[in-house]
């Protein structure tokens, strides 16, 4: 299969936390699209396992915690060496602690704003630089509508969401005048490795509130970001899309 024709054709995809879940169903679909995708997550052996099965070739599987600054502007140098410059980020690799506020340690604070939040900031600042200089660039950030509505017993993980969507706007307006693009894709409920611990109980209570009636798949997702990624995006920046079946309006 070639990328030629494709609307991402020649085009080198970031994509945190593209081992699993969310994330390699994103870097699949950028990958149909003929990017070129890097897909980091901690693990590496994941990581260069979900690369090696991706449409296409030239993609590569890359070892980095989105928290470490140092590791993340590393990150970027292999990458650029490896696939080329970057063209689009995907800002996906995200953690929850949960627990009621009054349980939350110092420890599961930092841990999930760091990851979520900071995560995102270090990867948006290491690959902004080369997307300015070239005029050209899409970030992604992948929030969650818990970042909107909040959540009992989510208070870490609703700041680092929420966070993300302030940090959109501010990297929308700073970056505008360069051709780089900065939107957040806020999911619902999706069925993934994060999620799999509810029981049928809740899950039914969940569907019950679902407009579409059924949880979201990570394809349902992806192919939002496939779309902020293309040609077809390059009038919207700063926004917040919200792909959760209708559960939140
Ligand atoms: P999963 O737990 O299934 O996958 C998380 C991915 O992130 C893995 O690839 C993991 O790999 C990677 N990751 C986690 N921490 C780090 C880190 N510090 N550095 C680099 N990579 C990391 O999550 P989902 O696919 O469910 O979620 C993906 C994103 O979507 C998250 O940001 C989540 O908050 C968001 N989201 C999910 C929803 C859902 O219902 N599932 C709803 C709304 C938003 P490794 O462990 O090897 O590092």
């Amino acid at each position: 299969m070639t990328a030629e024709g494709k609307e991402l054709a020649g085009q080198v995809a970031l994509v945190t936390g593209g081992s699993r879940g969310i994330g390699r169903a994103v870097a699949e679909a950028l990958a149909a699209a003929g990017a070129r995708v890097a897909v980091v997550a901690r693990d590496r052996e994941r990581a260069l396992a979900a690369a090696a099965v991706l449409p296409g070739t030239g993609h590569g599987g890359f070892a980095c915690d989105v928290a470490d600054a140092a590791a993340v502007d590393a990150l970027l140098q292999a990458v650029e060496a490896e696939l080329g410059p970057v063209d689009v980020l995907v800002n996906n690799a995200g953690v929850t602690q949960d627990n009621l506020l009054v349980r939350i340690s110092d420890e599961a604070w930092d841990r999930v704003l760091d990851t979520n939040l900071k995560g995102a900031f270090n990867l948006i600042r290491a690959a902004a630089k080369g997307m300015m200089r070239r005029r050209q660039g899409r970030i992604i950030n992948i929030t969650s509508v818990v970042g909107l509505v909040g959540n009992k017993g989510q208070a870490n993980y609703a700041a680092s969401k929420a966070g993300l969507i302030g940090l959109t706007k501010a990297v929308a307006k700073e970056l505008a005048s360069r051709n780089v693009l900065c939107n957040a894709v806020a999911p619902g409920y999706i069925e993934t490795e994060m999620t799999a611990a509810l029981g049928d109980a809740a899950r039914e209570a969940l569907i019950g509130q679902i407009a579409l009636g059924r949880l979201g798949q990570p394809q349902d997702v992806a192919g939002v970001v496939r779309f902020l990624a293309g040609p077809a995006a390059s009038y919207i920046t700063g926004q917040t899309i919200v792909v959760d079946g209708g559960m939140v309006m």
